[in-house]
């Protein structure tokens, strides 16, 4: 097995991941970022970005996190494929095992592993990915102008992406398996006052129809009493919103997590409970979630990283 050796270790390669390596290669701290399963994050699921600032035209998904790599790269930041899969923080330097047979021993660390959204588990949602299916209504919504869409999911995002939609398409369905809403009382008072959002509650989705794209979702009502409906809603767009899974299970036993598994970070700065080591990004955000903010937190766990290391001498 290698060991490799770095002042600064990355682990993860979306928005945050990459802007933590742009501004830790140009503080010289020759970061090393493992970048996981998904190199470039959820922005490599996505169509077409439009409200990353300094893109007037839009871009890919895939098109800007490559520019980020490559900016990384020209700094210096030695990027690798691979996942860790097994991390000590229990003494300095602190160790990551990857899959790749590699042992990385770093004197700091940033962790911006990112976030998954969650899928009902339908083979249909895989089937339309991207084409009509999509678990992000700030990245893809804008493709549903005046057209009807539907968002799956009865908490705060759901009625978020809901109100975010209905200013773009025509109609709004929101797919709400249980009889009230979990959201926020504000949230559903403004779902339930927007004329175009209609809210269909205990209704499940069992599939999706459509030639070459989404056209509708098979939908039942009352599933399991004697009001059970089966039937079909056309629909241009289908959206998920129940739910993000932060990607933090290799690191759950080494470092603090909220209920929900999210890295807890103390103030307004990017540390944790680890002296060391930081993160950034949509695995310590259960709010906020977008590229900017990600690459923000990114540029702030480059800085703690710095001011740490400069610390310990
Ligand atoms: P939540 O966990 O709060 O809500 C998930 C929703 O999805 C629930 O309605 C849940 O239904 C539904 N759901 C889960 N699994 C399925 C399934 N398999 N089929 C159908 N429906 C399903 O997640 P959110 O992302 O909405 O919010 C996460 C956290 O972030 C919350 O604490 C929220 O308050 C916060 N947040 C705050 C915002 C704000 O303040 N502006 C904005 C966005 C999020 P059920 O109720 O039946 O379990």
């Amino acid at each position: 097995m290698d060991t490799l050796k770095t002042r600064c270790l990355i682990i993860g390669s979306g928005p945050a991941g990459y802007t933590s390596a742009i501004y830790a290669s140009r503080a010289n701290l020759h970061p090393l970022v493992v970048e996981g399963y998904q190199p470039g994050g959820q922005l490599t699921i996505t169509t077409e970005v439009e409200n990353f600032p300094g893109y007037p035209e839009g871009i890919t998904g895939t098109e800007i996190m490559e520019d980020f790599r490559k900016q990384a790269i020209r700094f210096g930041a030695d990027i690798r494929e691979g996942f860790v899969k097994e991390v000590d923080f229990t003494k300095r330097p602190f160790v990551a095992v990857t899959d790749q047979d590699q042992t990385i021993e770093a004197d700091a660390i940033i962790i911006s592993t990112g976030a998954s959204a969650r899928y009902l588990g339908l083979p249909d949602e895989e089937k339309y990915r991207g084409l009509g299916v999509s678990a992000c209504a700030t990245c893809d919504g804008f493709f549903y102008r005046k057209k009807k869409v539907a968002v799956v999911g009865g908490g705060d995002t759901a009625c978020e992406e809901a109100l975010y939609l209905s200013n773009i398409a025509a109609e709004v369905y929101l797919i709400v398996r249980k009889p009230f809403l979990r959201a926020s009382k504000v949230m559903q008072k403004r779902v339930m006052e927007k004329e175009n959002i209609k809210v269909l509650f205990s209704t499940e989705t069992e599939g999706l129809y459509g030639e070459g794209q989404v056209e509708g979702a098979h939908l039942v009502e009352f599933r399991g009493d004697d009001r059970e409906r089966h039937y079909d809603l056309p629909l241009d767009g289908f959206f998920l919103a129940i739910g993000h899974t932060p990607n933090t299970e290799v690191f759950r036993n080494a470092i603090e997590c909220d209920e929900q598994g999210y890295i807890k970070t103390k103030g307004a700065t990017t540390a944790t409970n680890i002296e060391g080591v930081f993160a950034a990004g949509d695995v310590a955000d259960p709010i906020y979630r977008q590229a900017i903010t990600a690459a923000g937190m990114g540029c702030k766990a480059a800085l703690d990283v710095e001011r740490f290391l400069t610390e310990q001498g």
